[in-house]
């Protein structure tokens, strides 16, 4: 079957899809994303990527290119043409096509790209043994809460990861402080079992996944810091692991090549990672 995609009001074969070489999207970055996961048909938690997605383009500066709930039928039949239970919609928005120049182009429309396509999700040995992070320098920009689709240092942060055998690189600010990872955010369970992750300032993204998480830990009455943890404390702690819309929650069960705790996914994690999917109304995060 051919996949199709939605670009700026058109339904296109994905393989013919394209956006002009003028896009302020290809030539600046001048732009914001979204993904949002769909398991067994459901979104999980639409509301809170739109949010975020009208969040990322009013601090940018960029219009809204269509009304929420015309942006949320056209998630749905991108998904419907394609065929998708299990997988991603993604959704790319940019201050539109204009001749190259830095300043903001007078009377242009924003861009518009959805695509979407099926993801397994984490792999059963991801999920039972838990996976390894490299810590690496932060050297974002300052605005990292806005989901901007600029994202060179993240995937040379990702990349230094997959060559060094781990599955996510944490990336670190002054002081030692760890702010998230490259395209994940970055948890420890410390020994008194307090729940420990960044708070959602300017130096990370507030994961959608985050905020379900944390909604979740506080079903389940659990102590929760939002704070800035260190490398050293990560070390030390009794559990670690990592969110993401396609992630989910998955343990840290090295980092830097050390074992966090006894080296194995920590019950904690387990338990929230089930608690998180319960508090979105699924059974489990299987994709089938
Ligand atoms: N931090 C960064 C830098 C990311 O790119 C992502 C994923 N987009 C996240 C955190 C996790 O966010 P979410 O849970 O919304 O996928």
């Amino acid at each position: 079957m051919s996949r199709v995609a939605y670009v700026n009001g058109q339904y296109l074969l994905h393989s013919e899809a394209g956006v002009h070489i003028d896009d302020r999207g290809y030539q600046f970055a001048d732009g914001i994303y979204e993904v949002i996961a769909l398991i067994r048909g459901q979104f999980l938690d639409e509301k809170g990527h739109l949010d975020r997605l009208e969040r990322s383009l009013r601090e940018l500066r960029i219009e809204m290119p269509m009304e929420r709930r015309v942006l949320s039928h056209v998630l749905r039949e991108t998904v419907r043409r394609n065929r998708i239970r299990s997988g991603i919609v993604y959704v790319q928005i940019t201050r539109g096509v204009a001749r190259r120049d830095h300043p903001f182009p007078a009377g242009v429309k924003p861009s518009i790209v959805v695509t979407a396509r099926r993801i397994k999700g984490p792999s059963k040995a991801a999920l039972d043994q838990g996976v390894g992070v490299i810590t690496v320098k932060d050297i974002r920009w300052e605005r990292r809460d806005i989901k901007s689709i600029s994202l060179l240092p993240n995937i040379l942060a990702k990349q230094e990861a997959r060559e060094n055998s781990a599955y996510e690189a944490w990336l670190v600010g002054n002081g030692g402080v760890v702010h998230e990872g490259s395209s994940t955010n970055a948890w420890i369970i410390t020994m008194d079992g307090v729940l420990v992750t960044h708070p959602a300032d300017h130096s990370v993204l507030n994961g959608i996944t985050r905020l379900g998480v944390l909604a979740a830990a506080d079903k389940l009455g659990i102590k929760i810091e939002e704070r800035s943890f260190s490398v050293e404390e990560a070390h030390a702690a009794k559990e670690a692991f990592l969110t993401s819309t396609t992630s989910h929650l998955l343990s840290v069960v090295a980092i830097d090549g050390k074992p966090v705790g006894n080296g194995h996914p920590g019950e904690l994690a387990i338990k929230l990672r089930q608690a998180y999917f319960s508090h979105l109304g699924l059974e489990d995060g299987s994709f089938l």
